[in-house]
């Protein structure tokens, strides 16, 4: 593994929480894109696996255990570690000294308004024992992309309102201490002499794609997903159990239900996934069972090669790590470089410093 310095190269910014495996969900979502993005970018994954002790602080052993696997996920769905970096948020300290100067230029009412955190509170059961801490990772999210001064992040649907917050952040840290005027188009915030980027959200075709429940978003957190290292007997296992009340084969069906949505997305042969439907809707003696297992068969061509490469790294946490090193060196150099510059605009650059791992 090399430890090559960024190029020039446009820059991008994305990654996961450490809360489970990666699942169909981040594959149509963001990794799909991440692995188109990887060979026109400088792209840069976190594992954010500070931001996993906001929901499992009481789990360090499973956060650390999740952190490795979703390297794997990774690896398997196409990221190539010596062009892209996947790196560890707890050891890049520029993102926490980040968070900290930010959560100053936001106001307190403006992040608890998220909606993305709102939904997080309810669908995840967090009622009103939340940490303090669990708030803060909004804030957190903004240092995570802008200490990579990245000028677009592929995510899904649900971190677009993050991403708003970010571009906040990024103007009002220009206009408070860079000079660039409140009327500045945010194309022109670093001409103008803005330390930030105001980065883009770049959401995937599919950008929620909904659990095997068909209710809630596919998470990792809520016992819903289908997920890359699955065998191909538990995905079909989990596609038979997806609910659409329907009776019979003869009974008209919603074309728009989730099992339809699942073989719009995940059936390549458009012609095919517009028979289906068409079959469906009119209740021309279609059965979902037998739906339900041409859809299985494409989710398990998608995934096959997947467990194919994701096999070569099971039981090596060596090499997990080393990919997991370099690209936290590669990281850290990019955001010390940002962090100096955020201190030398307010007023905070005394001395150098630099960073090493061992
Ligand atoms: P958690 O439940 O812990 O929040 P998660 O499944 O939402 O986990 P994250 O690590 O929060 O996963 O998300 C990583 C990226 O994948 C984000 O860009 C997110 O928008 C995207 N993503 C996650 N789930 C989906 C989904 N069901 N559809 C589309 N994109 C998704
Ligand atoms: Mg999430």
């Amino acid at each position: 593994m090399t430890d090559a310095p960024p190029t020039d190269r446009a820059r991008i910014l994305t990654g996961d929480t450490p809360t489970g495996k990666l699942h169909l969900g981040h594959w149509v979502g963001s990794v799909k894109r991440r692995v188109e993005l990887q060979r026109t970018h400088d792209c840069f994954f976190i594992l954010a696996n500070i931001h996993a002790f906001t929901t499992r602080a009481d789990k360090p052993e499973a956060i650390r255990e999740d952190t490795l696997e979703i390297v794997r996920d990774l690896l398997a769905m196409g990221i190539d570690p010596e062009g892209a970096s996947i790196f560890l948020q707890s050891e890049v300290p520029a993102i926490a000294e980040l968070t900290f100067l930010f959560a100053m230029l936001l106001p307190y009412n403006r992040v608890m308004r998220n909606p993305t955190l709102k939904d997080e509170i309810k669908v995840k059961n967090l009622g009103e024992t939340y940490s303090f801490g669990f708030p803060l990772y909004a804030v957190g999210q903004t240092a995570d992309i802008l200490a990579f001064r990245p000028v677009g992040v592929p995510v899904g649907e649900d971190q677009v309102a993050h991403l708003e917050l970010t571009r906040e952040v990024a103007r009002r840290f220009n206009q408070m201490y860079c000079g660039v005027h409140d009327k500045a188009e945010d194309d022109d915030h670093v001409a103008e002499g803005g330390v930030f980027p105001i980065p883009r959200a770049d959401v995937g075709k599919v950008g929620r794609l909904v659990g095997t429940d068909g209710e809630n978003k596919m998470s990792k957190s809520l016992n819903n997903a289908v997920y890359i290292s699955d065998t191909a007997k538990q995905v079909q296992k989990k596609i038979n159990k997806i609910f659409t009340g329907r009776q019979s084969a003869t009974e008209p069906g919603d074309p728009n239900n989730i099992l339809m949505q699942y073989c719009e997305i995940f059936i390549p042969d458009a012609d095919r996934v517009a028979e289906l439907k068409d079959l469906y809707a009119r209740g021309a003696d279609i059965g979902d069972g037998h739906i339900k297992q041409e859809l299985g068969a494409a989710i398990n061509e998608l995934l096959e090669p997947m467990r194919e490469r994701r096999a070569k790294y099971e039981g090596d946490d060596a090499y997990v790590i080393d990919v997991l090193k370099s690209g936290t060196a590669r990281a850290n150099a990019l955001t010390e470089e940002t962090l100096a510059m955020a201190k030398e605009a307010c007023g905070l650059g005394f001395f150098k410093r630099s960073l090493e791992l061992d």
